[in-house]
């Protein structure tokens, strides 16, 4: 598949961007539960903290995102780790995960 191609079905570059195949390698980890990702083809890194919703389903956090949240969190499931996919309520039992998921909670500076 050529960039023109891509071009012609209308498919903007952020969307192509979006598509990137990422291959996160855990590479250091921090702390209990807390550790850097490189992503294998393009380098970048990224902090993720892993936790759990009070209901039992695991989460992951992943911080200093450009997403929604001022904060720069990222909630989302590890089976559903699709760049811009945000966890407001959790899917199990519907209860908004800054309250119910440790280290989601909403973290306002200044
Ligand atoms: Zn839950």
């Amino acid at each position: 598949m050529t960039t023109d191609t891509q071009t012609d079905t209308g498919v903007s570059k952020s969307a192509v961007q979006r598509l990137v195949n990422r291959d996160w390698q855990l590479t250091t980890i921090l702390a209990d539960g807390l550790f850097i990702e490189t992503d294998w083809n393009t380098g970048d890194k990224r902090r993720i903290r892993k936790s759990r919703c009070s209901c039992g389903k695991p989460v992951l956090i992943e911080y200093s995102t450009t997403g929604f949240r001022k904060d720069g969190k990222r909630i989302f499931y590890p089976e559903r780790d699709y760049e811009g996919y945000h966890v407001f309520r959790c899917v199990q039992c519907r209860q908004p995960v800054d309250q119910t998921v440790p280290h989601a909670e909403f973290d306002y500076y200044g």
